[in-house]
This record gives C-alpha cells, structure tokens and sequence, in this order.
C-alpha cells in the first residue's frame, strides 16, 4: 500500500541561505497576496500570469519558482474552502514569526542523467534544496535510508529556528489485521484522555501565563518597530512554540502506544468547534488537542492495519453504568466525577465509565460492519 509520511527535520542554514530562505517566504507572500488583491481564485489563471509578473518584479526571479506556483495554488485551496464554507474568506498574510514555502521534487534529465531538485542525503545529513544547495540537518538519528520517494518539502521558520518537512511517498506491506484487543476511549480536556483500561493521561502542558503577560506587558512598552519589540515578540513566540512542540511530543508518546497495544480504537467524535471555546491553549495555539489526537489516531491506524471507530457523539456514553447499562440522568453534569448506579450499585469513575461504553458501542458497530460484510456475496 502507498502512503505519504512526512519527517521532519532542524535546518541549520549559513547566514546567507537564511536571507534566500527569508527571500522565498517574503516573495511567496507576495505572489499571495497579489493574486488575492486581484481576486484570482483559479491557480491556472493564476500561474499562467507569472511570467508578466516576473517581469514587473524582477526579484521574484532569484528565488524557486516552484515555491511561488505552490503559493498559487494556496490560494485556490483558500477560495476552495471559502466556496464550500469551510473556511472565512482568504486573508491577505502579514509577516509573521512563523512562514514557510513549498517546493515540489521535480526530476529533469541532462545528458541521458536524471536530477531530483530535492536531494537527502541521511548518511551526511544534508538536503539539497532549490537555490540553497546543501544545507546541513538534524533529526531521525537512527534512519540512514528512505523507502520510497520524495515528493515535496516544506521549508519553515518558527520563531528563529529553521525546519524542513519532506513528504515521502512510501511502499508498505501491511500487518495481517487481528482483532484481539479493543480500548474505548474519551477524550477531555482536565484529562487530557481516559482509556476504557483505566489509564489516564492528565494534561500537563500549559502555558506559563505569569510569564506570557509579563512579556506582552514588555511588548506594549516597546517603539513600534524598534529591535527590542522584535526581541520580546521572538521570546513570546517561542513560548508558544515550546508549548505547541511539548503537545506535539505527548500526542505522539500516547497514540503510539494506544496503537501498539491495540487493534480497534473507539473513540467519540466531538464537536470541536464547542471544545475550542473552552480551552485557553487552543485558543492561543489556535489548534485543537482532542481533534489531533483522532486525526494522528486515524492515520497510525492506516500505517498499521488496525481499526479506529468513531462513535456517535449523541451516545450519552457517561450516563449509562457500564455493567447494567440503567441511564442515569442525573450524571450529565460535568461536575459529577463518580457516581453510584442505582439500579445495581456499582461505583463509577464518570470518565473510565464513559470509556467503557464507548469500547461496548465500538464493539457492536465493528461487529455490524462485519455482519454486513458476511451478508453481502
Ligand atoms: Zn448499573
């Protein structure tokens, strides 16, 4: 089976590769923005005017082409998602702390020799990159060779550091898929995620706000546009990439084990809209935990031939006793931690109780599915 898998590596570019990455980001910016002002939304239309526009800006031609053709299409994706109300209408982008350009793998032929303009070496550690040759990387220490091929790269600067993401097209032989263990499990935001085992993990990560309102009050002090402003936004930045990189980290640890030692993963579906209301992180980071998690879940499952089930987010998985199944009511509260089933008198953990109904209905639809799947010649 073919699957894209993303790696993603720290760049460690010379100080004059860094002005032709800043470049690239600024002219993919531009070309964005450009095509935005002028409400192009179609990218053929789009990239079939960039040679004028090469002309009338002549230094969009020292940067990677490819990365200023990918910034088109950005932009179609933007209306696509704005037509089918997905998504407000397209932003012009400001320059930020974090930007990134694309380029794609082109292969050439010269002489009866064929090119990749993107190059990775993992033995020397390096990646070759259009208009910016080698530059040196860190990262999958253990990986020396790629089973498959490169497709693109994406290059980022986050806060003051440099990262290049290659997406590789990969050849995998799946694992036999057999069902022997099953885990529900619920996802919160106090508990970051309860498995129908009885495993919690808390959500430890949070913001220092102490910290983070001492430096936007260091931020108002500074002259717009002065080098202090710069530094004290850098260091917010980071704050938040510390943040975002530590969750990164939890969500990776956890899915790879909920993965490992199971074969079907229940799970509810949630609203993620609600969510993103009540949780201050999200809102800063402007992402959702719990909606990660499923998503990584999702495609680990993919990679490894094992099931994730999405449950019903209307199934009152907490109100009902997990051994009786009486649905108790009163329980929808959020504020009930545990509870005493009056039907059979079983005491509950609300959330490892919801986990266990989830697991049960995961159970049962996994087995409808097969019972169709007999049924059908
Ligand atoms: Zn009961």
């Amino acid at each position: 089976m073919k699957i894209y898998r993303g790696y993603k590596f720290r760049m460690y570019p010379t100080k004059e590769q860094e002005k032709i990455i800043n470049k690239t980001i600024g002219s993919t910016r531009f070309v964005y923005n450009y095509f935005l002002n002028k409400k192009i939304s179609n990218a053929y239309n789009g990239i079939k005017s960039i040679p004028k526009l090469l002309e009338e800006n002549t230094f969009l031609k020292e940067v990677d082409s490819c990365a200023l053709r990918n910034s088109v299409f950005n932009l179609e994706d933007a209306y696509k998602r704005y037509y089918k109300c997905l998504g407000g209408y397209p932003k012009f982008k400001k320059k930020d702390f974090n930007n990134s350009y694309k380029t794609n793998n082109i292969k050439s032929s010269y002489k009866g020799k064929s090119y990749n303009s993107i190059n990775l070496d993992l033995n020397k550690k390096v990646i070759k990159l259009p208009k910016l040759k080698e530059v040196p990387i860190r990262g999958y220490r253990n990986k020396f060779d790629f089973n498959g091929l490169i497709k693109s790269a994406v290059i980022s600067k986050e806060a003051d550091k440099y990262y290049v993401s290659v997406l590789v097209e990969e050849d995998i032989t799946l694992p036999k898929f057999i069902p022997n263990n099953i885990v529900g499990i619920d996802l919160g935001i106090k508990n970051f995620l309860i498995t129908s085992h009885n495993e919690k993990v808390k959500n430890t990560i949070k913001i220092n706000e102490k910290r983070l309102a001492g430096l936007q009050k260091g931020l108002s002090r500074c002259k717009l546009g002065s080098k202090n402003r710069y530094k004290m936004k850098l260091k917010i930045q980071k704050l938040f990439m510390k943040i975002k990189n530590a969750r990164k980290f939890l969500i990776y640890t956890i899915t790879n084990k909920i993965i490992k030692e199971n074969d079907i993963i229940a799970v509810e579906t949630l609203n993620v809209q609600q969510m993103k209301q009540t949780h201050t992180i999200a809102k800063c980071l402007n992402e959702n935990p719990i909606g990660e998690i499923i998503r990584v879940l999702k495609y680990k499952a993919i990679w490894n031939n094992k099931k994730v089930i999405e449950i019903d987010r209307y199934y009152p998985s907490s109100q009902i006793c997990s051994v009786c199944n009486y649905q108790n009511k009163e329980v929808k509260n959020l504020n009930v931690r545990s509870w005493e089933c009056p039907q059979c008198g079983r005491v509950h953990d609300r959330d490892v109780n919801a986990a266990i109904n989830i697991m049960w209905e995961g159970l049962t639809t996994y087995m409808k599915t097969i019972n169709k799947e007999l049924m059908t010649p």
